[in-house]
């Protein structure tokens, strides 16, 4: 069921000192991931979260490349152990009704890598944050950042606001590094006018979770289905998720969406239901568990992922498109690319945006495959299975972005070929390079 976030929070409640090597604000996914990484390196420590947790969060479907920041994080046998739907494929299916075949992962490479899940947040999450918490981190709850505080150019530290039981009380720490890990907030991107909208990517969601759908057999049972909605104006997701529950988003252009006829989220779901019989199907015999919700899913990019004390990960850097569930991975990913270079830049006491984003031009090279294939998915009149039937070859590259193996140069070879149906992106790979 869709966790009881409200009886089961507990807080992280740990004493805070004025003075660390590094204050990361947000222990989201990529908050919690660089906190570990670098409470492990023996740097000393905090992460500042606003909420308690768990918390509720949309973004359950993982892609198989997450494997290798979760090995490294050591939590492989947890998720294990977890009665987390296991995920070996996607599958597509056009406005038409038309079921691609599934890509399956494990075609493109048999490691065990292959396999991921589709979980909870609030409970993926909470795993994440303990984790950080075993490995050395301090994490405090209730902590609302409200300032970053600069000497001249540098980032030194931050002013924050703690709630307990004797009220709210704010505070100053002061730190070396500081890790903007906010999330969608993208606090210091935003602070520094560092933030560059998609405006081709401005999207809205309306999402909810049912009991009861049709799910399909075998290996097929867990995977995320990607449904397009008659006329294209808006496509579903389909993601499985521990006790007979799918969560079901539905996301289109903020216009199409919130047109301003049908006013509840769940008006304009029923309005995208009525256009995709393919959700139809499975969401027949289901009942819904919970309320819609709804959100704005902007992409974006800040133009810099570090400066001279400071540096950005996971969504507070960039966010992209849900479509390919990318989110999650590039959290870790970007936490894990982070780790060690402030790792080696705390070694070296150089602290300059230099050091500190050594890692930021392979990262935004990986961004930018999946920004392309978003684009690919929008494109009017563009379709995947004709381009495979035109240039075959290409259909590992095609998987090895949905894994999300993105950091090899030669990935991006398709991209040339798809290059005369495909737009520019509106934000220049090399204003970020
Ligand atoms: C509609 C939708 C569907 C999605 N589906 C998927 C999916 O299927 N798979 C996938 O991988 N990704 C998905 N994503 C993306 C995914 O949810 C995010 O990319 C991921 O959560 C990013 O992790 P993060 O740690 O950067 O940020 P978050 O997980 O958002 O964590 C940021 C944390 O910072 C805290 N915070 C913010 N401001 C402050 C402050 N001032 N002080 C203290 N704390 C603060 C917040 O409380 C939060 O806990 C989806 C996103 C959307 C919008």
């Amino acid at each position: 069921m869709i966790p009881d976030v409200e009886s089961n929070r507990s807080e992280f409640c740990s004493a805070i000192e004025s003075d660390y090597d590094v204050a990361v604000i947000g222990g989201g996914p990529a908050g919690a991931t660089v906190g570990a990484l670098l409470a492990e390196q023996g740097h000393r420590v905090v992460i500042l979260e606003r909420s308690l947790f768990p918390r509720f969060h949309v973004g359950e479907s993982l892609i198989p490349e997450t494997y290798w920041p979760l090995k490294r994080l050591g939590l492989l046998d947890r998720l294990r152990e977890t009665a987390f739907p296991k995920k070996f494929s996607v599958q597509f299916v056009a406005e038409n009704g038309q079921e691609s075949a599934p890509f399956y992962f494990d075609e493109h490479n048999s490691h065990e890598s292959s396999q991921t899940w589709q979980v909870w947040r609030a409970d993926f999450d909470r795993m994440l944050i303990d984790n950080a918490v075993e490995k050395g981190a301090v994490v405090r709850t209730d902590a609302q950042v409200l300032d970053v505080l600069f000497s001249e150019e540098t980032a030194v530290g931050l002013r924050v606001r703690l709630d307990s039981d004797s009220g709210k009380q704010d505070t100053e720490i002061r730190s070396k590094v500081v890790i903007d890990a906010t999330g969608q907030s993208a606090f210091l991107a935003n602070r520094l006018g560092l933030k560059q909208p998609d405006s081709r990517l401005k999207k809205g969601t309306v999402w909810g979770y049912f009991q009861g759908a049709l799910r399909d057999p075998g290996k097929d049972e867990g995977a995320t289905i990607i449904l397009q909605t008659e006329g294209k104006k808006s496509w579903f997701w389909y993601i499985p998720l521990p006790e007979d529950v799918v969560s079901v988003g539905c996301t289109g252009s903020m216009p199409y969406m919130f047109d301003g006829v049908c006013k509840s989220p769940e008006s304009i779901f029923q309005r995208e239901l009525d256009r995709c019989p393919a959700m139809q199907r499975r969401l027949e015999n289901a009942t819904r568990v919970g309320s819609y919700y709804t959100t704005k899913d902007f992409s974006y990019r800040a133009s810099q992922a570090a400066g001279d004390g400071w540096v950005l990960i996971g969504d507070a850097f960039g966010f992209i498109d849900p479509v390919y569930s990318s989110g999650v991975f590039l959290a870790l990913k970007s936490g894990e690319l982070a780790a060690d270079a402030v790792h080696a830049a705390l070694e070296k006491n150089d602290l300059t945006a230099e050091a500190l984003g050594s890692w930021q031009k392979d990262y935004v090279h990986g961004l930018e495959m999946f920004r392309k294939l978003v684009y690919a998915f929008y494109t009017p009149g563009f379709s995947f299975g004709t381009f495979l039937r035109d240039y075959p070859q290409f259909r590992d590259h095609l998987v090895a972005i949905l894994i999300g193996d993105v950091f090899r140069p030669e990935v991006g070879e398709m991209f040339d070929k798809m290059g005369e149906v495909l737009p520019p992106p509106d934000v220049p790979a090399e204003s970020v390079s």
